[in-house]
């Protein structure tokens, strides 16, 4: 069997996958909870391991970054393959050709349409090439049924991967997306969150009017406030 850490594109994603994991966690964009990436170079998919963050806080080394083949085999790193493998792997399979980046996140803006079991619509300039993230159909964490019920919202979505990145909300848990690459695709899972955290604010602003009154109460008490 040839020896994969031989290959620097493959070891250089070991460490990439690593950077962005601690990217996620640090930025709220994952938690210690769940989440987890993968990257695929050639024939190999880069993984990170299972409990990255419940386990391991997301300050993964890139040794622990795990290569594994499409039958499923480990080639090289240190631990189990994720829970969430059967999604991975569907996505890389199905959507390879437009794609190499997969990133599963409990992204904490985004974990509230989760709840509410929402699809979000783009409310930014920088969210709109993506359209309205789709909700899917409830399927349990790491089952096959959750991999398929993925896949199926993301026909049809191809051309957005190939651009940038096409994502789902799976309810009560969080955003699953496909990139064309590992950089294109943390760009999307702060973006996504981004937009979340937009609409989620925006709405409170928006239903509250009342900031109009303390504002007169205070041009009428300190009309004549000067800096010295
Ligand atoms: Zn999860």
């Amino acid at each position: 069997m040839k020896d994969v850490t031989k290959n620097p594109e493959v070891q250089h994603m070991r460490a990439e996958i690593a950077r962005i994991g601690r990217f996620l966690f640090d930025r709220q964009l994952t938690d210690a909870a769940g989440g987890n990436i993968s990257a695929r170079v050639d024939d190999v998919v880069c993984m990170s391991p299972s409990y990255s963050g419940s386990k391991r806080q997301w300050q993964l080394e890139p040794d622990d970054v795990l290569v594994v083949d499409f039958d499923r085999n480990i080639l090289a790193g240190d631990g189990k393959i994720s829970r969430e493998t059967h999604v991975h792997f569907k996505l890389h399979e199905t959507f390879g050709e437009y794609g190499t980046a997969v990133i599963h996140a409990h992204a904490r803006n985004l974990l509230v349409f989760a709840t509410a079991a929402r699809s979000m619509p783009p409310v930014l300039e920088a969210t709109r090439k993506f359209g309205v993230t789709p909700c899917i159909e409830y399927a349990p964490a790491h089952s096959p049924k959750l991999a398929d019920n993925i896949a199926e919202t993301m026909y049809g979505r191809e051309h957005r991967i190939s651009k940038h990145a096409a994502g789902v909300i799976a309810p009560w848990h969080g955003l699953f997306l496909m990139g064309k690459d590992l950089d294109a695709a943390f760009d999307a899972v702060e973006r996504f969150d981004t937009n979340a955290y937009c609409i989620i604010m925006g709405q409170m602003l928006l239903a509250n009017h009342s900031i109009e009154q303390p504002r007169e109460m205070m041009e009428t008490v300190i009309p004549n406030y000067t800096e010295d």
